[in-house]
């Protein structure tokens, strides 16, 4: 492709500039990005702050972007058409049993790769081209540009399907199998959390969201609309008074805070670690903190990207929300912004849920 406009990051010695480049997509689908999605991920490439980044074999340089939804320009493949929104999947398997069966999500030898982040390019470009393949199609057109959300919301589904799995362990409903009454924290207040709040009420979960400081009145009313109880735990740091998490979902990748909670949780009940931060301060295990992760059966389960199948059920949750929340929640989109506006990688905006670029 000709004078691809691209952002691109020296991952990992960091830096970001607005070039154009040429570069050799392969695919029977030509794509036109309208949305990217900004997260952590991306500013940790950018400010040069994830080790584990790193360029497309034979390029000083990598397109970052993982978060997509775009449009198809040309297609010569019969299961697209001009016109049809696309997104792209992020992870793209190697040769081990797990990519082999299409669940890259569970790489056995690390030999994948994650568009935008480990050794492929990824969708922050004016187009690109595809195989059909790697692409999942939006079909309700009512999502609009809610449809940006599929990649992180995706996540959310695979740690729930980590959750099930975990779950069967033991009886984990409750006498009517129901999980009316269960209790799941979700610490941490960004995107992704709010995403697995919204997931955790489908399940039937009374849900906490939590956060070390006060957060904006736009995350406060998303809070109330969703039925979802925010904690403060500067202020109340005796949440929840007794040992009663069913479910711990972390997206903050702070050892001390995960496992301060994790000595609050309940028999049989479920900590799944989902957020990473290298840089995050040292915690501490006692043990009686082992004690009580191995008196009470509590699983702890890391839990990484996800496949097609999440994709797609994704967009069926992302359909569902909008027809219960309706424009509540196109609030999570927090901010639009355009391919020049740099400052978005160093900074994030205040209230920020999900800022997106406008292509
Ligand atoms: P995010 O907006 O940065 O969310 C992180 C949240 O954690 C923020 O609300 C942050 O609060 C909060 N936090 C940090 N330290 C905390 C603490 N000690 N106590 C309570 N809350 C704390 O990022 P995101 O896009 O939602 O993603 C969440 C995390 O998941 C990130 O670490 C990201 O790298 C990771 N991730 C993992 C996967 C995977 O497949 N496992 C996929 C995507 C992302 P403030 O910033 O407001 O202070
Ligand atoms: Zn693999």
């Amino acid at each position: 492709m000709e004078n691809v406009k691209a952002y691109y990051s020296n991952a990992p010695v960091g830096g970001i500039d607005f070039k154009n480049k040429n570069i050799n997509d392969q695919g029977n689908v030509l794509l036109k990005p309208l949305l990217t999605g900004i997260c952590g991920t991306d500013r940790g490439i950018v400010n040069a702050g994830l080790s584990f980044a790193y360029n497309p074999e034979g390029y000083n340089f990598l397109v970052i972007g993982h978060e997509s939804l775009c449009q198809v320009i040309e297609s010569e493949s019969n299961q697209f058409k001009s016109g049809d929104i696309a997104v792209p999947l992020v992870r793209r398997p190697g040769n081990c049993p797990n990519c082999l069966i299409g669940r890259p999500d569970n790489c056995s030898d690390g030999d994948k790769h994650e568009a935008g982040i480990t050794g492929l390019h990824g969708f922050m470009r004016e187009e690109f081209k595809d195989y059909d393949y790697n692409l999942v199609k939006v079909a309700d057109p009512s999502l609009g540009d809610l449809g940006v959300l599929t990649e992180p919301t995706k996540n959310v589904v695979k740690a729930f399907e980590v959750f099930e799995k975990v779950s069967s362990r033991s009886v984990y409903h409750n006498s009517s199998s129901t999980l009316e009454g269960k209790k799941a924290l979700i610490i941490g207040t960004g995107s992704e959390a709010f995403l697995y709040a919204l997931l955790s009420r489908d399940y039937g979960f009374e849900t906490y969201i939590l956060n070390r400081h006060p957060i904006e009145k736009n995350k406060m009313e998303m809070c109330q609309a969703f039925d979802v109880n925010f904690v403060n735990s500067s202020e109340d740091n005796d949440f929840p008074d007794k040992s009663s998490i069913d479910l711990l979902i972390d997206t903050s990748g702070d050892p001390g805070t995960v496992f301060g909670f994790v000595r609050k949780m309940n028999y049989n009940g479920i900590a799944i670690l989902f957020g990473t931060n290298e840089k995050a301060p040292v915690g501490t295990v006692t043990g009686s903190d082992i004690d009580h992760i191995v008196e009470r059966n509590i699983t702890i389960a890391g839990s990484v990207d996800a496949a097609r199948i999440h994709y797609i059920k994704a967009l069926n949750y992302l359909s569902k929300w909008k027809k219960q929340y309706g424009n509540v929640l196109n609030d999570m989109i927090t901010g639009y912004y355009k391919p020049g506006d740099l400052d978005l990688f160093r900074k994030k905006p205040d209230g920020e849920i999900k800022s997106v670029i406008r292509w």
